[in-house]
């Protein structure tokens, strides 16, 4: 029987878009500003095209500027280059999000080196993770963000807790170390050299699962009342829905952890739906900053 409360992200992300809303009124309202977000994709990957799909509806229902860019998946980088320098001197345009991945011919980290830091609603310019790694204030990456926020609502002040990271990529387990850091836990980041994974896993209060492997977190290394984020999303076959059918799962073994752990976050409804929540919440921090807003004003 699972004992674990669990972390609902679908009725979390709604609460944190219902701020941005009040938010983006209030900037219209008090400052005449309408923050504009602009998504840009190339090629037709079908994942990607559901995902920008979300997000230009999701910024749409906030009263935001939605400009949405597709280009075919031969267009070259320069010519996305130019998209990018079109976009960081349009002064209706607040934040600015390439989806990735791109195609192979185009070499994604000069595409974001080209996005105005200021403007970097994803987070991924080096000038905003170097911000984050020296407690300056950038634009901190979507997902993080949505799994630190979902943190601090269960548990308030985690200063003094264990917390491990699993995964050490540049857009989840990095900046997720680093905001945890900064939150005051004591972190661990685990990788695919760690030795005795179980072990390391088994001594935290706070485990963030972002491997993109199925389930490999396994439920017993969870322990007593810790809390489970789980960030992977992975499709595998579900033979017992029917033939050819497929379910998503998590990178936790979300039945034996959800028996072990004090709080732990569904997938799907978990980390998901806060990427996007944190993408538009991240475009109202950049239309205040670039406007020397409080944003409390
Ligand atoms: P990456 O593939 O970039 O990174 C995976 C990390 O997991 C690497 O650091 C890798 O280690 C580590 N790893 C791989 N195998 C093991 C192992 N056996 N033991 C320990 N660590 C291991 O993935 P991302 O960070 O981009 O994404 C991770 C997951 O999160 C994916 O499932 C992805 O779909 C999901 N995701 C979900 C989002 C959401 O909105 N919910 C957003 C972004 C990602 P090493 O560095 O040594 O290779």
């Amino acid at each position: 029987m699972p004992t674990a409360k669990l972390i609902d992200g679908k009725a979390f992300s709604a609460k944190v878009r219902e701020g941005v809303a009040k938010d983006v009124t209030a900037l219209k309202t008090n400052h005449g500003i309408t923050p504009g977000l602009a998504v840009v994709i190339v090629g037709e990957d079908p994942a990607s095209q559901v995902y920008v799909r979300n997000k230009v509806k999701q910024t749409a229902e906030t009263g935001m500027n939605s400009f949405h860019f597709e280009m075919p998946a031969d267009t070259s980088e320069d010519v996305l280059l130019a998209k990018v320098n079109e976009l960081n001197a349009d002064p209706a345009v607040n934040g600015i999000l390439v989806q990735l991945p791109l195609p192979k011919h185009i070499n994604e980290a000069a595409v974001i080196d080209a996005i105005n830091p200021e403007k970097d609603v994803d987070g991924f310019h080096v000038i905003n993770s170097g911000l984050l790694a020296t407690g300056g204030k950038g634009m901190v990456p979507c997902t993080p963000l949505g799994c630190l926020l979902m943190l601090q609502d269960t548990l308030g002040d985690m200063s003094g807790k264990k917390a491990i990271v699993v995964g050490r990529s540049n857009i989840v387990g990095k900046p997720m170390a680093q905001l945890l850091l900064d939150a005051n836990c004591t972190v661990t980041i685990a990788h695919s050299r760690t030795k005795d994974l179980a072990g390391e896993v088994a001594e935290a209060d706070i485990v963030v699962a972002a491997v993109g492997r199925a389930e490999m977190v396994k439920g017993d290394w969870i322990k007593e009342g810790a809390t489970v984020i789980d960030v992977g999303i992975n499709r595998i076959d579900a033979p017992e829905r029917g033939e050819g059918k497929s379910r998503l799962v998590g990178d936790v073994e979300f039945g034996a952890a959800a028996e072990r752990a004090g709080a732990i976050t569904p997938v799907p409804g978990g980390v998901g739906p806060m990427t996007i929540a944190c993408l538009l919440k991240n475009t109202v921090t950049a239309t205040c900053r670039q406007n020397n807003i409080d944003p409390d004003t």
